[in-house]
């Protein structure tokens, strides 16, 4: 008889979102007539500036004639596209091979399918709180025990605390772990690590042979340039590090998907010689993914053109605008903000110690917002909340004079 992977049956998760749609539909049958205003989507809502399109309709249009026609490309993703990211690189010092980039179809299948090229033995470390993927993909696999609902955490998985005290960046794991996910600018507390927390992870990864899987999403949203937006600036990082990046958030493709993973040659484990874990990430890929659309990769060509990258950037600040709104008019009422300065989302303490789905249940009721509660990040979470950027402005100015003059602290 046939059986199922049980670690699915560990899952905890699927139920924040699915339980922010049940209150929320609640909510609205008890409320006829009410529109809700939604800061709770880590989505993109603007459309794609005209070089995009244009790119986009150039992929298609190569494929109505039978000398432009291209069927399966290169496993590893267009060469032209690799090279693009190759000069985009550059700009922030980081030199890197053609080889050394593996062209996806997103951040979220890169980063969870990565774990599957490194042993089940592997101790693995997450922030905390920290985006669903990173831990739910480890349990798929195998690597933790099972859920324990009074600490909120998987049995044999490392949490990081990220809070106030440590200006949500993670002290470095107090015993050895083997795989780090690092996330920055961060989803969900809106954090950028700077040069020199960064520098420690490194350090402690090349003292312990353990790897960093960078997710590096939103790097587009830094606009402090002493931040970095990669982890190849960080000295010594091609030897322990990988970093995941897409355009779903820098380029409005969240529909369209296109990624990418950065895996140095220089990057070695235990056992294995420079380029190993490189091949192994091609060998993945070329085993279970043909390679990245070809329309979406002409797509990813425009966005890296000088006129492409200059109308993305305009989204972005857009996007960013939106979050100065939220977290101002925030502020202006005496609530605490983080975040929403160098990434798109602002995290919020809750008043009066509510747990974050209290205050899910009193925004909803007295504002009429939707948000996400911190807790469904991880235990660190509780207490806190995160408001998304993502949005038309003029929802997000509803939103925020919604909670300016109707919450009640
Ligand atoms: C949105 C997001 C991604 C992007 O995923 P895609 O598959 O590229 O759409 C990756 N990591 C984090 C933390 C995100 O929030």
């Amino acid at each position: 008889m046939a059986t199922i992977n049980t670690n699915y049956n560990k899952l905890a998760a699927g139920y924040l979102f699915p339980e922010i749609a049940r209150r929320t539909r609640e909510f609205l049958a008890t409320h006829p007539g009410v529109t809700l205003l939604r800061l709770g989507i880590g989505d993109t809502t603007e459309p794609l500036p005209p070089s995009i399109i244009a790119g986009l309709q150039h992929g298609v249009n190569k494929l109505a004639n039978k000398t432009t026609y291209i069927g399966y490309g290169e496993p590893e993703g267009d060469i032209r596209l690799r090279e693009a990211l190759i000069a985009h690189y550059k700009r922030f010092g980081v030199s890197l091979k053609s080889t050394e980039i593996i062209i996806s179809d997103g951040a979220k299948p890169d980063s969870g399918n990565i774990q599957s090229i490194f042993g089940v033995n592997n101790v693995v470390a997450v922030q905390d709180p920290a985006y669903p993927v990173y831990v739910d993909t480890n349990v798929i696999a195998g690597r933790t025990g099972a859920f324990d609902k009074t600490t909120g955490q998987f049995e044999g998985i490392i949490y990081m605390p990220c809070n106030e005290s440590n200006g949500y960046f993670p002290e470095l794991p107090k015993t050895k772990v083997d795989l780090i996910y690092l996330c920055s600018p961060n989803n969900p507390t809106g954090a950028v690590a700077t040069r020199a927390q960064l520098k420690r992870f490194v350090d402690y990864a090349i003292a312990n042979r353990a790897v960093i899987f960078f997710d590096a999403a939103y790097s587009a949203y830094i606009n402090d340039d002493s931040l970095p937006r990669s982890i190849f600036e960080i000295e010594g990082a091609k030897s322990c590090a990988l970093e995941i990046n897409s355009l779903s958030k820098t380029a409005g493709f969240t529909g369209v998907r296109c990624g990418w993973t950065v895996l140095p040659e220089a990057l070695v484990v235990e056992g294995t010689e420079q380029g190993r874990v490189n091949a192994l990430w091609r060998r993945r890929q070329s085993t279970f993914f043909n390679g990245a659309s070809n329309i979406v990769q002409e797509g990813a060509l425009a966005v890296f053109s000088e006129t492409g990258w200059l109308e993305c950037q305009k989204t972005v600040t857009y996007y960013m605008e939106n979050a100065r709104i939220i977290r101002d008019g925030l502020q202006k009422i005496g609530l605490t903000v983080y975040g929403g300065d160098n990434a798109p989302y602002v995290w919020l303490k809750t008043p009066n110690n509510l747990t974050s789905w209290e205050f899910f249940d009193k925004l909803l009721n007295e504002c009429h917002v939707v948000g996400t509660p911190g807790s469904g990040f991880g235990p660190s979470g509780e207490g806190f909340f995160r408001l998304s950027s993502f949005g038309h402005r003029e929802n997000v100015l509803k939103a925020v004079e919604s909670i300016q003059s109707n919450l009640l602290i």
